[in-house]
């Protein structure tokens, strides 16, 4: 029996309040090191913990749109464990009682993948290492991020590869932004996954022992850190050694993980109840208005997008799971007037392309409106240009910023209507591709893709070639 992996994902995901979970303190990113922190979030003794309701009704929005039941009481509980950017010497949690459990998760797979729990939690300060004058002989601690509200969710060990891994992170990603949950910036550390992977002989076997990955703050490293990780396992069992329950890190120079530490089990952490909380109760009434408000979500709007516009399974998806802004870029492009078919064929083709020579990945970067870009499609759709001349125009409009009919205009490249002028430049192609024309006379129908090919050369691309091809076939006459 070959080995097959076993993986579920615990993801740190920060919700977007403007202030602290615990205290009034601001959140923003990139502040001076400790500029926003106060006595609840330096954890001096005696200061007194306050729970933040725009962060409760975020942590609801994020269980709602996972499918997952939210409790009616849930309780804070202290994880207590020394470390030098936690002053308190304990983290508060949700440990015995989360907010909510038991969701879903539907893959491009089609897999489906279950949800354990999510529960809130306050982040950790930041060790500085850097960016200081004696860094080479001091650490220094940054407790902004301390008291910043998270909720940790925890997915079933239903992952069964690096790449459902991927998938199944980089839609939590795209759900949470779609509720206005999280900002999605991984880079900032808004957005981190710890992955637990083990392997196991065959889909029935026992589950083996697991290792986990801390950190993971992108989709390719944590596709690379999986991958390398169910490798490494497979081949201490096939050497007759055994996996040490244990936490690593995945280096992203060399794709390797390394061994951090042993693993603490939850009885490490000495978890007991938070005394200067209460429950957190949650009405049903509030359960129901996060759910009324609910936008739509990534999965119905591909479903609306296969049922409303006639696109495929594939382009829906595209458009808006894995191109990041395409769907909304495609819906105000249909608006615009385009038709769904030629802005989902622009947008996936051309347009992707442009991006990707761009060297970017967001449709926000597109320099052209969409409203632009259905004036294009417009032009070829009514045939006043052929596609070959429309993405010339497209590159074009792309550096410029002009719009497809000025550069239409300006450069003449309507198509030529005139059949005399077109009848000539067949006759000219034949004229002067004698072998083709004999080719095709044999029976070599690609002769007559390459004689297609000519005369709309000759015509410099400004040709229809459904006309020029009715030319060249009564010109050629019956066979
Ligand atoms: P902890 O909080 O100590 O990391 P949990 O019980 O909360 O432990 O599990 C953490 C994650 O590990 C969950 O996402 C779960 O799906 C996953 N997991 C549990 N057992 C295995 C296993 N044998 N292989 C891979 N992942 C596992
Ligand atoms: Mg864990
Ligand atoms: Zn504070």
């Amino acid at each position: 029996m070959p080995y097959v992996p076993v993986i579920g994902l615990e993801i740190h995901a920060q919700l977007k309040t403007l202030t602290k979970i615990f205290c009034g303190c601001r959140t923003d990113f990139g502040a001076q090191p400790n500029a926003q922190v106060c006595p609840v979030c330096l954890g001096l003794p005696g200061a007194l913990p306050v729970l933040n309701r725009h962060a409760v009704d975020l942590a609801i929005r994020a269980a709602v749109a996972l499918d997952c039941t939210v409790h009616e009481t849930s309780i804070f509980a202290r994880k207590n464990y020394f470390y030098p950017d936690l002053p308190k010497g304990y983290q508060i949690s949700q440990y015995e009682q989360p907010l909510a459990t038991g969701g879903r998760m539907r893959l491009a797979s089609g897999a489906v993948i279950g949800i354990t729990r999510i529960h809130m939690e306050e982040d950790a300060g930041k060790s500085l290492h850097h960016g200081f004058p004696d860094a080479d002989r001091h650490t220094r601690i940054d407790l902004n991020r301390s008291g910043t509200p998270l909720i940790e969710i925890v997915s079933e060990p239903d992952l069964r590869s690096a790449a459902d891994a991927a998938d199944y992170f980089s839609r939590m990603r795209e759900v949470l932004v779609a509720i206005g949950v999280n900002d999605g910036n991984m880079e900032e550390g808004s957005l981190r996954c710890d992955a637990n992977v083990s392997v196991r002989r065959g889909p029935d076997a026992p589950f083996g022992t697991r290792t986990e990955v801390k950190n993971v703050n992108s989709f390719k490293y944590l596709e690379q850190a999986i991958a390398f990780e169910v490798t490494r396992q497979i081949e201490v069992l096939e050497a007759g050694g055994v996996i040490q329950q244990e936490t690593r890190l995945f280096d992203n120079a060399t794709g390797r993980t390394e061994s951090m530490r042993g693993k603490e089990d939850a009885h490490d952490y000495r978890y007991f109840p938070e005394p200067d909380l209460p429950p957190l109760v949650v009405s049903q009434a509030w359960v129901d208005a996060a759910r009324a408000a609910m936008p739509e979500l990534p999965d119905a709007r591909q479903a609306r997008f296969m049922s409303a516009y006639g696109l495929s399974a594939y382009d829906a998806n595209l458009l808006v799971q894995l191109i990041a802004g395409g769907a909304d870029y495609f819906e105000e492009t249909v608006k615009a007037g385009a038709s769904a078919k030629s802005a989902s064929n622009w947008i996936l083709g051309e347009l992707r392309r442009l991006l990707k020579d761009a060297g970017a990945e967001d449709m926000t970067a597109v320099p052209v409106p969409p409203d632009a870009l259905a004036e294009l499609a417009g032009l070829t759709d009514r045939e006043v240009i052929s596609s070959t001349v429309a993405k010339e125009v497209l590159s074009t409009m792309w550096t410029t910023g002009r719009r497809a009919g000025a550069i239409v205009d300006a450069q003449g490249l309507a198509q030529v209507g005139d059949t005399g002028a077109l009848r000539s430049a067949v006759a000219q192609v034949l004229a002067e591709n004698p072998d083709a024309v004999a080719q095709y006379r044999a029976g070599k129908t690609n002769a007559f893709g390459f004689l297609v090919g000519q005369a709309m050369k000759s015509m410099k691309g400004k040709a229809n070639p459904k006309v020029i091809n009715e030319l060249l076939k009564r010109a050629l006459g019956p066979e």
